[in-house]
């Protein structure tokens, strides 16, 4: 059994995975005067730049990960596909939220799914599939369009396929490339939402206002928040948000994501999408407009520390910047800092490529829809194919 008193500023905290996630965690957690520990398998890498000690190993060099582990006090990821193994001994030496265990569930689409129905969870349809005559069964289920996802590795629409043709289902499942795949009912939403939660290891909960993002190419394109949906809508979306994290037993913090459905009643229809146990892209807008910031709550949540305020201090509207942006040359930040109120994050990367999140900028308004046009207006100006 580890130790689990409270982790105080001056300890340290080893987070493995090193992006943009780990990144501005690092800095929240420096800001507040603990020292942090990153292992990434790439030197120099977002969150290595910032921590005070960065480890250098692939995820399943377990020797290297027992020797970070006990060179901090508590750890954290940032990253799914940490190796369960890996994560496990770690546990073993210090403590780890959120417990290894949540991360198996999650990065597994399949064991996510399955753990969701069981729980009952609104859900797309959804069958697993190991052969290409069980997609052939999965498609005549559930009936075209449909999308076969990969089981792991899946995130920002990488390793999807729309299928809207049951012809298709050879070429799909060539595609996929793996063992095991999952596909999914087309969802007609109305809008998609997510729902950020922080859970301390005393079960108490603080939930971000519901956000409602915008994709292009599968990516996250615009957060904006609060979202433009009805009351019942949010405190929906908001009630499973914080049964699901419940159920998982989490201490950290966990995204949900939903696709809305508006319908004939006052809620609508809200679907879970997909779960990630840690700080999410559409949680940045907190870094710039909330009293406490994802980063924070999780550092918290983690150290057995009580949560912060999330109050919205007012409407935010986030806008991604992807690598594509940089095609055209070096984006023009001037232009873009030359709009007072526009904040800009940038996650140390040096090679933008098309599709990399590369940063995002942040902008607060008297209303949603001025946030909205602010954040956009300042993309636009970096010029790039990004606008
Ligand atoms: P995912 O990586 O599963 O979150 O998917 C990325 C994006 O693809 C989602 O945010 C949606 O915009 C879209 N998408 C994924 N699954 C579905 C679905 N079953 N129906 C409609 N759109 C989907």
């Amino acid at each position: 059994m580890v130790r689990q008193d409270p982790i105080i500023p001056g300890k340290t905290i080893g987070i493995l995975g090193g992006g943009q996630l780990g990144r501005m965690f690092a800095i929240t957690a420096r800001r507040m005067g603990y020292r942090v520990h990153a292992l990434d398998p790439a030197p120099d890498c977002p969150t290595g730049q910032v921590a005070d000690v960065e480890w250098s190993a692939p995820y399943d060099d377990v020797d290297t990960a027992l020797k970070f582990a006990r060179a901090v006090d508590v750890v954290t990821f940032e990253f799914e596909n940490i190796p369960y193994e890996t994560l496990q001994r770690v546990a073993e030496v210090v403590p780890v939220h959120p417990a290894p265990l949540v991360l198996d569930t999650t990065r597994h689409r399949l064991r996510e799914k399955t753990f969701l129905q069981t729980h009952g969870f609104p859900l797309a349809p959804f069958r697993a599939v190991q052969s290409v005559d069980d997609l052939r069964v999965a498609v005549s289920q559930l009936g075209a369009p449909c999308i076969l996802k990969t089981a792991t590795f899946g995130y920002d629409g990488k390793g999807q396929t729309r299928i809207d043709d049951a012809a298709q289902c050879d070429e799909a499942w060539r595609k996929l490339g793996q063992p095991m795949g999952v596909l999914e009912g087309l969802v007609h939403f109305t809008c998609e939402l997510s729902v950020i939660v922080a859970r301390a290891r005393t079960g108490e909960v603080a939930v971000f206002p519901v956000a409602e993002n915008a994709h292009a190419q599968h990516i996250l394109d615009v957060t904006v928040v609060p979202a433009r949906v009805p009351v019942a809508t949010q405190r929906a979306a908001v009630d499973v948000a914080v049964s699901v994290a419940k159920a998982l037993d989490l201490v950290g913090v966990l995204a949900v994501e939903l696709f809305w459905l508006e319908d004939d009643s006052a809620a609508g229809t809200l679907l879970v999408n997909e779960l990630a146990p840690r700080p999410h892209n559409s949680g940045h807008f907190s870094i710039d407009a909330c009293i406490t910031s994802q980063f924070e709550q999780q550092l918290r949540a983690v150290c057995g520390l009580p949560l912060g305020d999330v109050e919205l201090l007012r409407p935010v509207a986030m806008a991604n910047l992807l690598g594509d942006l940089w095609q055209a040359g070096e984006p023009r930040w001037q232009a873009a800092l030359a709009i007072p109120d526009v904040k800009l994050h940038l996650y140390g990367k040096t090679q933008a490529r098309p599709g990399r999140k590369m940063g995002h900028l942040t902008t607060m308004g008297t209303t949603v829809d001025e946030a909205e046009r602010k954040v956009r207006a300042a993309r636009a100006a970096l010029g790039g194919n990004g606008a």
